[in-house]
């Protein structure tokens, strides 16, 4: 894994786009860094009455086209620069799918596992009790992100509400949906890096069916859209998470391979594999679709050189370096980036606060053909992009694209004060 920092690869891909912009180089430069960034040290008492201390963050990278957007994510490698990058990608996501948000992040400095669920309970709410003055529904509104879900939100949902002494379900999305989530939001990220799969396939003329597939990655976003590849006819040859990687050349009955691991915690050991190799091995994998589907930086231009995958779909944010893009563009190899590939979750996240506001529920098939138009429909803007600019890779369509949409949304507004 390169050691990048995620928040200059922000500013690099920004710049790499504004070659290509008629966007003047002031506004550009204000693009490039967040609004606010809120930094805190939590102090949380543990079950065994001694305290312990946390850093966590909180990053409005930009709020000219509607509320600040964006996960909370708990790992031990969160830092301030990497909730800055991920606030910022967030804002060019929304932006490329066209949704009325801007773009935000944040974290907490920890590894989840270590600690009980009233620890990580007491940890959250104090995370909410801190945040409250800068979140609300049309202010800045959180989402799941790494090793956050539905208890989570719940959590700051019913922080938020009862120091607000109101009830406001659309403050935070990813909720379970007895607590005001919204069905299809679960899937919606494996969802979208599926249709993200099909619309580059169909695109470049390649066949879905029985195409063979690496997914780097096995949680929310990998194993769903592991499974969703397998139902149009793809064969999953190699999935891994943080403990190694599987592999079978015939394909892995995905599902099955999920089952093992909620049983055991990884996928490692699973008896349907010929082959256990380490993750940097099926990332080089001879596959037609490599699906990195973990955390940033987990392909750099070293690495890049030997990935011999046709097409790359980012499920999660960040995992190439620029250095990697460069290789891959020169190489030929198409890659559909994370602000598109995996817009799905906040997309759904807007349907769920769409809802909460109506206090209205949609069907599971509303969302998914909802989810299908935005993700379609922002693919062929970054194609549009691609083909009439002549530009190197879809990154940077996709980055010209939600730039420009920032930008008319910020110069429309005017300057103040
Ligand atoms: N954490 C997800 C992402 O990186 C979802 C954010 C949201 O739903 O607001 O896109």
């Amino acid at each position: 894994m390169a050691d990048a920092n995620p928040f200059e690869s922000l500013q690099e891909q920004l710049d790499d786009a504004g070659e290509y912009l008629d966007v003047r180089a002031d506004v550009l430069d204000r693009l490039k860094q967040p609004e606010r960034v809120l930094e805190l040290t939590l102090s949380v008492e543990m079950d065994d009455g001694t305290i312990e201390t946390f850093d966590a963050y909180r990053s409005q990278f930009n709020g000219d086209r509607g509320p600040y957007k964006g996960g909370i994510r708990y790992h031990p490698g969160v830092t301030r620069d990497e909730v800055k990058a991920l606030s910022g990608w967030m804002a060019y996501k929304t932006a490329v799918v066209d949704i009325p948000y801007g773009g935000g992040k944040g974290g907490i400095a920890l590894d989840p596992s270590e600690y009980s669920e009233s620890e990580l309970e007491r940890i959250t709410r104090s995370f909410a009790k801190e945040i409250r003055p800068f979140i609300g529904v049309d202010k800045d509104v959180p989402a799941p992100d790494v090793n956050t879900g539905q208890r989570e939100m719940n959590w700051i949902k019913d922080t938020y509400e009862k120091l607000e002494n109101t009830t406001v379900p659309g403050v935070i999305t990813g909720k379970a949906l007895e607590n005001g989530g919204s069905r299809g939001r679960v899937e919606a990220t494996g969802r979208s890096t599926m249709f993200a799969a099909r619309e580059v396939f169909d695109y470049l003329d390649e066949e879905m069916a029985e195409a063979t597939v690496a997914v780097q990655g096995y949680g929310n976003a990998g194993s769903i859209a592991a499974r969703l590849l397998e139902d149009l006819g793809a064969h999953v040859v190699a999935v891994s998470d943080s403990s190694g990687a599987i592999y079978n050349p015939e394909g892995f009955d995905t599902r099955h391979v999920k089952e093992f691991k909620r049983e055991t915690g990884s996928v490692a050991g699973y008896d349907g594999a010929t082959e256990e190799f380490g993750n940097d091995d099926l990332l080089t994998l001879d596959v037609d679709l490599l699906v990195p589907a973990a955390l940033e930086n987990a392909i750099d231009g070293n690495l890049a050189r030997d990935v011999q995958a046709d097409v790359v779909v980012e499920a999660a944010n960040g995992p190439l370096t620029p250095d990697a893009d460069d290789v891959l563009t020169e190489k030929n190899v198409h890659v559909v980036p994370d602000i598109l590939a995996n817009a799905g979750g906040v997309t759904v996240s807007y349907f769920e606060w769409v809802q909460n506001r109506q206090r209205f529920q949609w069907t599971e098939q509303r969302v998914n053909e909802e989810l299908e138009a935005v993700i379609t429909n922002a693919f062929d803007a970054i194609i549009d992009a691609y083909e009439a600019n002549d530009l190197p890779n879809l990154r940077t369509a996709a980055y010209v694209v939600a730039v420009q949409r920032v930008v008319d949304a910020y110069e429309g507004s005017g300057s103040w004060p």
